[in-house]
């Protein structure tokens, strides 16, 4: 336990503006580079919870009724707020996630990318028309908001994973209350800030901070109507069962164990430095890292870990906000002893540890959570490195003989989130788009994140629902159709008409 006096307190944003909440229970931010204490976090209780919905759901009607161009017009000056204190916004990422300044840069400017989607909102959500459906009957299709929408996100993309969310939805006339990762909480309240600054009226986007309890509330509350969710898949499984018996739609989006197939034809040197920023960037915490890389071929599995052994032995892990680093602690101390105990799991069911990361010190910061990367030859589809997600700087490589064992083994895998191919054959790579059972896939792409106007989801156990965030899938999510059939003038007269309409 850290020594620091907590001075901060980070509260609620509820229908404008900060609150202190009434929850009466607390939970520790630390500054994952000196495993100090930097603040503490409310949170939320179930009458927190009540306030937070009411406040969205007084302000769905105005804001669902405000014109579509000037609910973008809050969103392009929103934009103009993002870019301006981007840099601001990455650096209180790493200060609590602990990733090195320019990764977490990156991700706003990704979080930044669905804002400038969303501001075409006025284009998306064009209807379409058919005239003449029958004599003097056309037809049209419109999509309207859903109502009070809630967004519950993981640790790993503080800035980020809200802004797959929000953006789109309150740009579809929706209004939302987020519940952030405790671990990280003072993105998204300055989030709240930036889009009140940018003209959003009170309510309707709303930060209920808080851990199960407030997350409990907000799925099996009324008024809320839809539910995103973004983290692991035991938690992303059980919202998604609840919230739909619950009667909302929703999209929980899970865990993953991505793999990379290194063909004996790949040009080696691109495929390393792909996987080592795959794998060790944000030290592996990323549901889009690569955590296997499958060598097809003895050859190529030789070759492969000695170059990546190479290049691991001269990673800088420093503290995120050096320049220098590239790769920095992980966000817990917690979530650094679950990982070293993955790395001991892995050496005792007799994978073969190449590079091991658990000794490392980083000086001026030896109370931050740091683990170096690790490196795992001959993983076996057994072993619990192999089976379970790890979320850490852990790399393992599982050997195969050909390609047809290397796509069944990605495909058998619990996870189907992302998965790419390194290869210098078009025939393979089209063998692989099309079979390979995952959401994302990149071909000598590590990490195939869709821009935003695509839309991002995985497969298998990743993704509980039918939708996917942002892009096109992200406006059907948080909106509803609704088709009107009109016959003009009112005042013909057809006659009752007891059989099926049908055109004569
Ligand atoms: P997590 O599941 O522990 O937490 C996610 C959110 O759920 C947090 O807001 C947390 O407060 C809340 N929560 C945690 N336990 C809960 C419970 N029992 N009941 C209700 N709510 C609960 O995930 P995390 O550790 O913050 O994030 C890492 C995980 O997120 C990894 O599994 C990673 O793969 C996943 N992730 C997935 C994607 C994706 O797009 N598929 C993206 C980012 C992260």
């Amino acid at each position: 336990m850290s020594k620091t006096l907590v001075t901060r307190t980070i509260g609620h944003f509820i229908n404008g503006g900060a609150t202190p909440g009434r929850g009466g229970r607390y939970g520790e931010v630390y500054d994952p580079a000196t495993g100090e204490v930097s603040a503490r976090v409310s949170f939320a209780g179930r009458e927190d919870a009540e306030a937070a919905v009411a406040a969205a759901g007084a302000a769905f009607p105005g804001w669902a009724a405000t014109p579509a161009l000037r609910r973008a017009r809050v969103l392009f000056r929103f934009k103009e707020l993002l870019d301006r204190h981007a840099d601001e916004l990455a650096a209180l990422i790493t200060s609590e996630h602990g990733k090195v300044l320019s990764d977490a840069r990156g991700s706003v400017t990704r979080g930044i990318e669905v804002v400038e989607f969303a501001c075409g909102v006025p284009h998306l959500l064009k209807g379409s028309f058919s005239e003449s459906v029958g004599t003097g009957v056309d037809s049209h299709s419109l999509r309207q908001p859903v109502g009070v929408c809630v967004g519950i996100t993981p640790f790993n993309f503080p800035a980020m994973v809200p802004m797959w969310m929000f953006p789109v939805a309150i740009a579809c006339g929706n209004t939302f209350v987020l519940k952030p990762s405790e671990k990280d909480p003072s993105c998204s309240m300055r989030l709240a800030d930036l889009l009140a600054e940018a003209g959003l009226p009170a309510g309707v986007f709303n930060v209920l901070n808080g851990d199960r309890e407030a997350v409990d509330a907000l799925i099996r509350h009324p008024k809320v109507a839809a539910v995103s969710f973004v983290g692991s898949t035991p938690v992303a499984e059980s919202i998604y069962r609840t919230a739909t018996s619950e009667g909302k739609r929703v999209q929980a989006l899970g865990g993953a164990k991505n793999h990379a197939v290194v063909m004996p034809d790949a040009d080696l040197d691109q495929a390393v430095e792909a996987l080592m920023g795959a794998a060790y960037g944000s030290a592996g915490e990323r549901c889009m890292a690569v955590s296997v890389a499958v060598a097809v071929g003895e050859k190529t599995g030789d070759a492969l870990v000695e170059k990546l052994a190479t290049h691991l032995r001269g990673l800088k892990v420093r503290a995120g906000s050096d320049p220098e680093a590239e790769m920095g602690p992980l966000v817990t101390r917690e979530h650094l002893a679950r990982v070293k105990g993955y790395v001991e799991q892995g050496v005792l069911e007799g994978a073969k540890l190449v590079v091991d990361g658990r000794g490392l010190k980083v000086p001026g910061h030896e109370g931050g959570f740091f683990l170096g990367g690790c490196l795992f030859d001959r993983v076996t589809p057994r072993m619990r490195i192999y089976r379970e997600e790890i979320f850490g700087p852990v790399l393992s490589v599982v050997r195969v003989p050909d390609f047809e064992s290397a796509l069944r083994l990605v495909n058998e895998h619990e996870y189907g989130n992302g998965a790419a191919v390194f290869t210098r054959d078009g025939d393979t790579a089209r063998e692989f788009s099309a079979r390979v059972q995952a959401g994302m896939v990149g071909v000598n792409v590590p990490i195939p994140v869709p821009l935003a106007f695509h839309s991002f989801g995985g497969w298998k156990r990743s993704l509980f629902g039918d939708l996917y965030v942002h892009g096109p899938e992200g406006v059907h999510f948080y909106t509803r159709l609704k088709t009107i059939t009109s016959r003009w003038p009112a005042g013909v007269r057809t006659g009752a008409d007891y059989v099926m309409p049908t055109m004569k």
